[in-house]
């Protein structure tokens, strides 16, 4: 098992490595290789595929890993877990320049349920992936971090809004416009041209003739950082959810599987799932297919399986300690959470948390439960998606935290460790340790 100051390192890397859900399947997979996964394509054949460590990408911000052991007749069960690679965000609009009283400013759409207020007043890099063509007329898509500070999103001063501290409502189209310099012209400059010019001094191998399109996020580039009197918390941004992709692909990569091992990374979480590399979509369930192209064969392979979804949960707040079931607290540094919800909006039931419970225990890894008040709404997560998609059996946990969808979240230094060592237990149990018991 990594130890903790090695977890630390590891995981602050990943992150800050990883602005956007493009980078985190491409980082993921730069260290699946060093690891020896090799990388498959959606557009070849797997037909002839013999046991052993794979990976595919799915619209570069999906990804499935998995280790595979036999025959593909012989139904084996998969040692299951997903996670999801998107955060909550500022993506810059298609036409995105603007130029108000000599301000330069940057036209942006907000993805997914973001926490607005912290945006305010921070330094903003860019990040994301960019269409191009080069001398020839081919076209190219290549990963581009910014990563020095671009832009601001300026607060209105205190004196021209009094009301400012008393529940000020935000905006989103007019309240949202971050700063990106100053300009004397009389329209602003061509941002294709300005990415143009990006690209070429971020990477000098390529010749690029002309921009065509862009997907790109603001993000705060300030590192994650360890803080509190012991060192006990972490803040960092993206904490939701690349904190449980991390240790479920270091959990994959550090563990000897006795069999078959898949962790499941999908995009678009935080905007719905219904995408092609979304859990929501046909990602994996196309996967399985190809894996085990026998229906009668798929279905033993799935009804043995689990799988364990992973998402980080809400930990206590000390200031708002009302807004929690006050039987169950989660807290900080006290390992993994269960999430469970009457109404499915998780998939856990008391057999497959009994489950997760016992590989607690063998990890030596403290657990706690998350239930929502009975007076306030319940969120959901990629569990009850996956679960429903393929029948698979299915529990919902996660890491907790403080200020979930904020830019900068808060968590604890040992929970994404404890999660880690628990998703290393589970995939080094025996076949026999990972299917449910039956009534
Ligand atoms: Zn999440």
């Amino acid at each position: 098992m990594m130890d903790h100051s090695k977890y630390l390192e590891s995981l602050f890397s990943f992150v800050d490595q990883s602005p956007t859900s493009f980078h985190v399947a491409s980082n993921a997979a730069t260290r699946l290789e060093a690891a020896g996964f090799t990388r498959l394509y959606e557009a070849d054949s797997w037909r002839h595929l013999n046991s052993g460590k794979f990976f595919v990408i799915r619209h570069d911000g999906g990804l499935i890993a998995f280790t595979l052991e036999g025959d593909r007749e012989t139904p084996r069960p998969f040692r299951m877990a997903g996670s999801h690679t998107d955060s909550p965000s500022l993506r810059v609009r298609p036409q995105p320049m603007q130029l108000h009283q000599g301000c330069l400013q940057l036209g942006v759409e907000v993805y997914g349920g973001a926490l607005l207020a912290p945006w305010f007043d921070r330094n903003l890099s860019l990040a994301g992936r960019v269409g191009w063509l080069d001398e020839q007329g081919e076209l190219h898509s290549t990963l581009l971090d910014c990563k020095r500070a671009l832009a601001t999103l300026p607060s209105l001063a205190i004196h021209l809004d009094r009301e400012a501290n008393n529940g000020r409502a935000l905006n989103k189209q007019t309240d949202l416009v971050p700063l990106l310099g100053l300009s004397a012209e009389s329209s602003p400059p061509d941002f294709t041209q300005w990415l143009k010019e990006e690209l070429k001094k971020q990477k000098t191998e390529i010749s690029v003739a002309e921009v065509l399109d862009f997907d790109l996020f603001l993000y705060e580039p300030q590192p994650l950082t360890q803080i509190g009197l012991e060192g006990e918390l972490i803040t960092g941004s993206r904490l939701d959810n690349q904190l449980s992709c991390h240790a479920l692909l270091q959990g994959l990569i550090n563990a000897e599987v006795p069999g078959n091992a898949m962790i499941v990374l999908n995009d678009h979480e935080e905007v719905g799932s219904a995408t092609p590399s979304g859990a929501q979509g046909p990602f994996l369930s196309t996967v399985l297919e190809r894996l085990y192209p026998d229906p009668d064969v798929r279905q033993q392979v799935i009804a043995r399986s689990f799988f364990i979804s992973a998402d980080n949960a809400h930990a206590v707040h000390p200031n708002f300690a009302g807004k929690h079931e006050p039987d169950h607290m989660p807290k900080l540094n006290q390992g993994p959470v269960l999430k469970t919800n009457a109404n499915q909006r998780y998939a856990t039931t008391g057999v497959t948390a009994s489950l997760f419970r016992s590989l607690c225990k063998k990890a030596e890894v403290p657990c706690q439960q998350f239930v929502m008040r009975n007076d306030m709404a319940c969120g959901s997560t990629i569990g009850p998606l996956t679960a429903s998609q393929i029948g698979v059996a299915t529990v919902d946990v996660g890491v907790p935290q403080l200020a979930m969808h904020s830019i900068r979240e808060t968590v604890g230094h040992l929970d994404g460790w404890y999660l880690m060592r628990v998703m290393q237990t589970f995939f080094e149990a025996e076949d026999a340790a990972v299917c449910l018991p039956e009534l």
